[in-house]
């Protein structure tokens, strides 16, 4: 087997787009490492694929402007044998809503919003009852609404369609789990898997998402981004909300349509709540149904009256890669090693992001061109330094 250009580890949907941008516009000869093809614990495949503008960070609202203007010519973009995908985009928005103790950052975000040319509008509660007559709000104080380039996606469908566009360029797909490095001063020379295998390469690039950590060790950096469970709650109810974005209440507790019905999460329990906390990669399989029956049911059904009839028709839970440290995905050159690169720990937000760091990350590495956002601010030496480019929109 000749010896590729580039090794991707990981899968997911950051290692199949930086793969299909490699090769596709670079010509690089890429093979990527997915321990589990079937794609089955990958956040890629649990994700709840939405996208917003209301990020706090400059850089996130470009890189969702840049992938959002991807996603709406995605089937010239990654059709295959004249196939294209359909990633079934719609554009309701984001809405946030705060109480009186949160209208001053919903006021700051939207500057920083506004200022990055994002569509977001501040609504007093008056208006926000005349939008949405089916929203109770008599404690808010303030409400933030994306009037464009907001909404959600068929995120698995994204994540195939950067599949089969790679391996139309020629990129090839490995079943392997890549378990130490080989390096030799400041240079990677291979990867040995479980299994045995040895892989070779020019250049290495670690997209393991929520499992990046162990891997980053073997280099030398401490990677704060480990396996967070986050629960999707899927609701049926007879409740008729027209113009229903996806909405952020103050408790944190969110929902959106679905089909012809609802998607509903909060952020976890905390153990003073007695709730079990939020430790790393609990089993996939322990769905919090409390969190549902005792905080999430009683928030929505304050909120949206209409909710106070709903069923919960399934669940599934699925890991942020979360990064501890501010948020905020890693991507980049590794400081120390002249071939590795990393892209991971986009906490949550790495679904809608993932065009637009696949194309930076690539041409980065290639030395190409791209017109994405550069990923200067989203480096790992920021990690070794201390500095935090912190997001505080997270869901
Ligand atoms: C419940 C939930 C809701 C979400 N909602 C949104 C949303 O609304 N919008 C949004 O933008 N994002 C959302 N996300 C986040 C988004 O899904 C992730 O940011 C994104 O999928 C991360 O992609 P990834 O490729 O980095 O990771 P993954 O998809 O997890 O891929 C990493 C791959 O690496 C493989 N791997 C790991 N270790 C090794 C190894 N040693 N060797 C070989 N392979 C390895 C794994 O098997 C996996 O397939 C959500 C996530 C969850 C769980």
């Amino acid at each position: 087997m000749k010896e590729p250009d580039v090794l991707v580890i990981g899968g997911g949907v950051m290692g199949a787009a930086t793969a299909c941008f490699l090769a596709r516009d670079h010509g690089a000869a890429v093979i990527v490492l997915e321990r589990d093809p079937s794609y089955a614990r990958a956040s890629s495949a649990l994700s709840a694929s939405s996208i917003r503008q209301q990020f706090s960070t400059p850089l996130n609202i470009a890189l969702s402007q840049w992938s959002l203007a991807f996603m709406k010519r995605v089937e010239s973009e990654l059709a295959v044998d004249g196939e294209a995908p359909t990633l079934g985009l719609v554009e309701p928005g984001y809405l946030y809503l705060a109480g009186p103790g949160g209208a001053a950052e919903l006021r700051a975000n939207q500057a920083v919003q506004q200022a990055a040319g994002a569509q977001v509008a501040l609504l007093e509660p008056a208006a926000l009852q005349t939008r949405f007559p089916w929203l109770q709000v008599d404690d808010l104080a303030l409400g933030s609404l994306g009037l464009a380039g907001e909404g959600w996606f068929d995120g698995p469908a994204l994540h195939t369609a950067f599949r089969r566009r790679a391996i139309a360029a020629g990129v090839r797909f490995v079943a392997a789990e890549a378990t130490r490095i080989e390096s030799r001063g400041d240079r990677v020379h291979a990867l040995h898997a479980t299994d045995g295998q040895r892989f070779a390469a020019d250049i290495f690039v670690l997209a393991a998402g929520a499992w990046s950590s162990a891997l980053a060790a073997h280099l030398g950096l401490a990677l704060p981004v480990s396996p967070k469970k986050r629960d999707v709650f899927v609701l049926d109810s007879p409740a008729v909300l027209p113009g229903c974005p996806l909405v952020i209440d103050p408790s944190g507790v969110w929902f959106r349509p679905e089909g012809r019905g609802f998607l509903a999460g909060a952020p976890p329990r905390t153990l003073t709540d007695g709730g079990p906390g939020d430790p790393d990669e609990p089993p996939l399989e322990a769905v919090d149904h409390l969190l549902f029956e005792e905080h999430i049911w009683p928030l929505l059904a304050a909120r949206v009256p209409a909710f106070e009839a709903l069923r919960v028709r399934s669940a599934w839970a699925g890991y942020y890669e979360m990064n501890a440290f501010d948020h905020n995905g890693v991507a980049g050159a590794v400081p120390g090693w002249r071939n590795v690169h990393i892209a991971c720990g986009f906490s949550g937000h790495g679904m809608q992001h993932a065009p637009a760091v696949g194309s930076a990350l690539a041409a980065a590495i290639a030395g190409g061109h791209s017109d994405a956002p550069a990923l200067d601010a989203l480096s790992p030496r920021r990690l070794l330094e201390g500095r935090r480019l912190l997001e505080s929109n997270v869901i």
